[in-house]
């Protein structure tokens, strides 16, 4: 049945020739706007709409102009999990924005099983979506729905996660995943003031899932700042622990890093020993350290560093228990994605602004980078209640 569909799909195949912007080489694309004859998309699962209207906070990159034209048919986006916040935003997000350009969207959630998310993306695929969306649970595990839509010359664009060793990714859009880091591991160095204090100073760390391609990125990005201070010896590490194979947490689940970081604190700071820092990836994590410092350690408060600004975590931050987090707007990777949509399925140049650094092993992805911000509690009203992120009431 399945194959049918792909057969009347190739027949109906296209090739179109795209320039991608932003750089001087030009990236070609297959795209195929195969129409979509089905039936209606099903029911997209219902996710909590974040405020539509308000502006875009100052920092971060403008939510560009509207989407283009939609040529029509249907959009197939695939979302890892309900389970953390960030993504119900970024579907609904998604949805609303694609829906408002006159797309068909189905909107499906894989519940972090990967099996589950191959499954969506193949009846995305035999149920006649014209583009593919898709944040993926592990980069490389969806080779096969990969092939199949690459087959059926189904353009399919990686969202927020790099889609790996495939030559079927046509674009990637994310946020500045290395800037993340980066944002990160200053504001540790400039809190502590690591250039002229004496220290020197406890520091663990906490990164994310090793299937996630953004998590070394991130990793890489916080470390790279901090190493000269670990290597002079300013910043210490006491449980030796600095790898990213080390401090990685599988499924960036809550419970994971807070199982590891009670271990570190019995084992490391159990006699008194202040920790100063504790450098978290995102806020998934830097919630299980928290967690984990209130049920085990007694010492001086760390500096703890996250990503998102999750409410939980934002309250978290209003109330001292988290030092920063790094603002994504979901609102702006949305409109980047869904102007994407347009410019392929109408054949026209795809913005791009970075077309070096994401090899996704088989080819360097064409991707469009969203600015990430800085956040803490003294600008987190401005960026994330004034611009409509959220309401006042949802951080109380
Ligand atoms: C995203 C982060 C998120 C993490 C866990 C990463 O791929 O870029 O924003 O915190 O996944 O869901």
């Amino acid at each position: 049945m399945a194959k049918k569909l792909l057969a009347v799909l190739l027949a109906g195949a296209m090739t179109f020739s795209l320039a991608a912007c932003g750089g001087s080489t030009g990236a070609t694309q297959e795209a195929a706007p195969a129409p979509a004859a089905e039936e209606a998309a099903p029911a997209a699962e219902a996710a909590p709409a974040p405020a539509e209207e308000a502006a875009p906070p100052a920092e971060a990159a403008p939510a560009e102009e509207a989407a283009a034209p939609a040529a029509g048919g249907k959009v197939g986006v695939s979302m890892p999990t309900k389970d953390l916040q960030r993504w119900n935003q970024d579907g609904a997000n998604m949805e609303k924005e694609l829906k408002d350009a006159g797309y068909e969207v189905d909107l499906q959630y894989a519940n972090n099983d990967v099996q589950t998310q191959l499954s969506q993306v193949e009846n995305m695929i035999s149920g006649g979506c014209s583009v593919l969306v898709i944040a993926a649970i592990e980069g490389s595990s969806l080779g096969e729905a990969l092939d199949m839509a690459k087959e059926a010359n189904i353009p399919v664009i990686a969202y927020d996660r790099l889609l790996m060793d495939s030559d079927a990714v046509s674009y990637y859009a994310t946020f500045d995943n290395y800037k993340v880091g980066t944002v990160q591991g200053t504001y540790v160095k400039e809190k502590l003031d690591l250039d002229n204090a004496e220290g020197p100073f406890n520091i663990e760390f906490t990164a994310g899932d090793p299937g996630d391609n953004n998590a070394g990125f991130f990793f890489n990005g916080a470390y790279d700042v901090l190493k000269e201070y670990i290597d002079s010896g300013k910043l210490v590490v006491k449980s030796g622990q600095t790898k990213f194979e080390d401090v990685a947490t599988p499924t960036w689940g809550t419970d994971v890093a807070q199982a590891r970081a009670e271990n570190i604190l019995s084992s490391y700071y159990a006699d008194g020993t202040d920790l100063d820092v504790w450098l978290c990836s995102n806020d998934s994590t830097a919630m299980g350290v928290e967690n984990a410092l209130a049920a085990n350690y007694n010492g001086k408060y760390p500096i703890i560093t996250g990503q998102d600004c999750d409410i939980e975590n934002t309250k978290n931050m209003i109330a001292g228990k988290q030092s920063m987090s790094v603002f994504k707007d979901t609102r702006t990777l949305a409109s980047q994605v869904v102007k994407m949509v347009g410019q392929i399925l109408t054949g026209a140049e795809v913005d791009v602004n970075d077309t070096e650094t994401y090899n996704n092993n088989v080819k360097v992805v064409p991707s469009f980078l969203c600015e990430p911000v800085f956040a803490d509690a003294s600008n987190y009203k401005e960026i994330l209640i004034d611009s409509g992120y959220y309401t006042e009431d949802q951080l109380k």
